[in-house]
């Protein structure tokens, strides 16, 4: 029995006339995740993506997985395909569903009649399909309001498919369809959740985090790229660079106020963060501040940080409490490595009572002392660059 994955595409069907670019944009990183799984054969039709295996070992369960990763997808579903009669949808029905429907109680049938030339009309094929299930499985009663499972039969463009219930998608629009963005990544719980929620918009990411041997270690750095795998099961390739902070750090501390300490070094992270997306194409950077959240996260300190760039900065979770945050970090299998206790540049270096309302004007007084321009020329210099690939 042939057995297709059947995809439907949630708010893509919103985009008018952008909609086939969207579309096909999402097809091409279905057809990217999933090569690994064996040959496919894509094709689409009246809202749904249709893959079908040409290969016998291609591994549905994986390829199954692995659609729950892709943005742009509503739902999914594996399908059994049948010939557009009823005879041959009456016979093949017991036999695919047959493991499923052996394992509950109640069912229902629905019917989706997308080929308006199918002689059955929706009720009757309920009504019919839904007997036949009751005679081949004695186990079964129907309940329409509230069943076990939905056995669902399509009647589309290019045949009929039967599906016992569908899985909900990752939502959101296809990566690559709205540019490309910078993520400063640490090794938290919050930038992560905002490199994905941003992913999930559309953007390519690539990534920045700073780093200050021997103050903070290989294994915080380590932690950072086990975090951008996690986002890149759902994002495609990061590219991530890593910039030498230390010595911007220690001028800071020898230079500057104590209070100023980390909205100084905040607004440094975004002036060498701004040059180096400048230079990879990025048209925003993305952070993982919450309104509030610490010190450096209140509206004076990220009006302070906003003035030293040049491009835009996302801030996906300004609005969302811990929890919220938590239950996003959980769902990307990153919180439990973020929680591991490496140290960051940001806690090496804390002033005991940093700067709660800093005014763009006191900031630049603070930093006067500070060889700006050299300091940075110096780090930019210094990175080091690696792909980070799920
Ligand atoms: P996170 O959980 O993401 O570390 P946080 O609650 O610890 O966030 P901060 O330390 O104030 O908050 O950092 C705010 C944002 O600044 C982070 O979400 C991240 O985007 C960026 N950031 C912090 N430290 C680094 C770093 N070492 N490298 C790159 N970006 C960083
Ligand atoms: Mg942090």
């Amino acid at each position: 029995m042939k057995e297709i994955i059947l995809i439907k595409d949630g708010e893509l069907s919103l985009k008018g006339l952008n909609r086939q670019n969207f579309e096909d944009k999402m097809i091409s990183n279905i057809r990217r995740k999933l090569k690994k799984f064996g040959d496919i054969k894509i094709r689409k039709a009246q809202s749904a993506v249709y893959i079908e295996p040409r290969s016998d070992d291609f591994d549905f369960e994986a390829a199954l997985d692995e659609m729950s990763t892709v943005f742009g997808v509503a739902a999914f579903s594996r399908a059994c395909v049948c010939e557009k009669n009823f005879e041959d949808i009456k016979q093949k029905a017991p036999v695919y569903l047959k493991e499923t429907l052996m394992g509950v109680k109640t069912f229902k049938v629905e019917a989706k009649r997308a080929d308006k030339n199918f002689p059955l009309k929706s009720p009757e094929i309920c009504a019919e399909l839904g007997g036949v299930l009751l005679e081949n499985f004695s186990n079964l009663s129907v309940d329409v309001h509230n069943p076990d499972i939905t056995v669902t039969v399509e009647i589309r463009d290019f045949g009929a498919y039967i599906r016992a219930g569908q899985i909900k998608g990752a939502g959101g629009l296809p990566a690559g369809t709205s540019g490309r963005a910078q993520v400063l990544i640490s090794g938290g719980i919050d930038s992560p959740v905002a490199a994905y929620t941003m992913a999930k918009r559309g953007l390519i990411l690539n990534a920045i985090h700073f780093a200050s041997p021997p103050y903070t270690s290989k294994r915080a750095e380590q932690k950072v790229k086990t975090l951008l795998k996690k986002v890149a099961r759902y994002s495609g390739t990061i590219k991530l660079s890593i910039v030498p902070f230390t010595e911007i750090q220690e001028e800071i501390g020898k230079c500057c106020p104590e209070d100023y300490f980390t909205i100084i070094m905040r607004r440094m992270m975004m002036r060498i963060s701004c040059i180096v997306a400048e230079k990879d194409g990025c048209m925003a950077l993305i952070t993982g501040e919450s309104l509030g959240q610490v010190a450096s996260q209140t509206l004076p300190s990220i009006a302070a940080t906003d003035s030293v760039c040049n491009i835009p900065t996302l801030r996906p979770l300004i609005g969302m409490d811990k929890e919220e945050i938590v239950t996003i970090s959980k769902k990307i299998d990153a919180f439990e490595t973020s929680i591991l206790p490496y140290e960051d540049c940001c806690t090496v270096f804390t002033p005991k009572h940093p700067h709660t309302r800093p005014k763009p004007g006191q900031c630049e007084k603070a930093e006067e002392k500070l060889n700006i321009d050299v300091l940075i020329e110096r780090a930019v210099n210094g990175i080091v660059c690696e792909y980070i690939d799920f």
